[in-house]
């Protein structure tokens, strides 16, 4: 059978090599509950320790500052759900716009960078009678790629007393993190991002907020998560996180030159091609292109067809297509129905690690593009 060419890496990052070898060796070790007061449990205590230790590292912080969930959107509805005043981007994931039930949006511009004025504005106005506001703005756009200016964000946001929130998915493994000089209250972060299993997601907190557990039972997680820790999907976050922080550094050069190559390739040959956010501060591995009057899901067809997967800018869940909010906060709402997103791995390590993406396959991937 012939397989896809994946170029969906934000969606997903299949499970790295070693991170495998080392879930395969973990499932011998026994009936594993963390909670247990037996050997076994001890075993459990120390699996979550070095695994919560990793990601710490990774993102330098402790390790207590680290709560597992099932998966980002969890961490992030645990944290919005504690919440009375929320103001966030126009950009958000689903997640975070979802569950914070707020009209309070900041706009972004043409580029999809948050308007930092507008916030600023904003906070002058409401901060003096809501007490206790969430910020909570994106680091990295899970469909442009865009770097949102999140230090300023964090600054402007505590010149007015506010707590901050930064969906981090986007940009673990992709840029470098570091929680405690961020100045962020809350962060969230997902394993299946960068080579772990999915189904674990974590949040990363430093304390000076009483958050309000969503799932009631026992004490795990600090209290602020009940119920048996997915020591398997920690096991594998906790390795990914380990093998990216070993890294002398995270590199993106051949990544971005895999980028570069198919984008110019792709103006080249389809010149009308619109690119979104492509004149700003983005990571190196996505691209958001649109061609007028071309609606994504025909694109998108035509593409997997081809045997490429890549992604619509505003899939959901159900696979159908609508439109992206990110490319109509952007102002490109003609095109907010024909974004299609490619996607390349995060990193030059997880680049290498995977099966090489060849130029023929990206040349034919362009000539595709072209043709639709
Ligand atoms: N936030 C962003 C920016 C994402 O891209 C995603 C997943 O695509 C999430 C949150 C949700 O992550 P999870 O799949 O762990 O729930």
């Amino acid at each position: 059978m012939i397989k896809s060419i994946y170029l969906d890496y934000n969606a997903t990052v299949p499970i790295l090599n070693e991170v495998k070898k080392t879930l395969l060796d973990c499932m011998d070790l026994g009936p594993i509950n963390a909670s247990s007061v037996h050997f076994y449990g001890r075993e459990g205590k120390n699996i979550l320790q070095i695994a919560r230790s990793n990601i710490a590292n990774l993102i330098n912080t402790k390790s207590e500052n680290i709560i597992f969930t099932s998966s980002a959107t969890e961490a992030i509805n645990l944290i919005l759900g504690s919440f009375q005043n929320i103001v966030v981007s126009s950009i958000e994931h689903l997640a975070v716009l979802n569950s914070s039930k707020t009209d309070l949006l900041i706009p972004v511009d043409i580029n999809g960078i948050v308007d930092l004025d507008y916030l600023e504005q904003l906070l002058k106005k409401i901060s003096k009678d809501k007490k206790q506001i969430l910020i909570s703005v994106m680091w990295v756009n899970n469909e442009t790629g865009v770097i949102q200016p999140i230090k300023d964000v964090i600054n402007i946001s505590k010149k007015y007393g506010c707590f901050v929130h930064c969906d981090a998915a986007q940009a673990l493994g992709k840029i470098k993190i570091d929680f405690d000089e961020l100045g962020a209250d809350f962060l969230t972060i997902s394993g299946h991002k960068i080579g772990a299993p999915s189904g674990i997601g974590a949040l990363v907190y430093n304390n000076n907020f009483n958050l309000l557990p969503q799932i009631l039972g026992g004490g795990q997680e600090n209290g602020m998560r009940a119920g048996t820790e997915n020591i398997l999907g920690i096991i594998g976050f906790g390795e990914a996180a380990r093998i990216i922080s070993e890294l002398p550094e995270i590199t993106h050069s051949k990544v971005k030159f895999l980028r570069d190559y198919i984008s110019n390739k792709i103006i080249t040959l389809r010149p009308e091609t619109v690119f979104l956010g492509d004149k700003v501060e983005r990571v190196s591995n996505t691209i958001l292109i649109a061609l007028p009057n071309t609606p994504g899901d025909l694109a998108l067809m035509k593409l997997d067809l081809a045997n490429f997967s890549v992604s619509s800018g505003s899939a959901c869940s159900s696979g159908k297509i609508s439109k992206s909010h990110v490319v109509t906060a952007m102002g490109y709402d003609q095109l907010a129905s024909n974004s299609i997103r490619i996607s390349f791995p995060p990193n030059d390590f997880i680049l290498e690690t995977e099966r090489l993406i060849t130029i023929q396959e990206l040349d034919r991937l362009a000539e595709c593009w072209s043709n639709i």
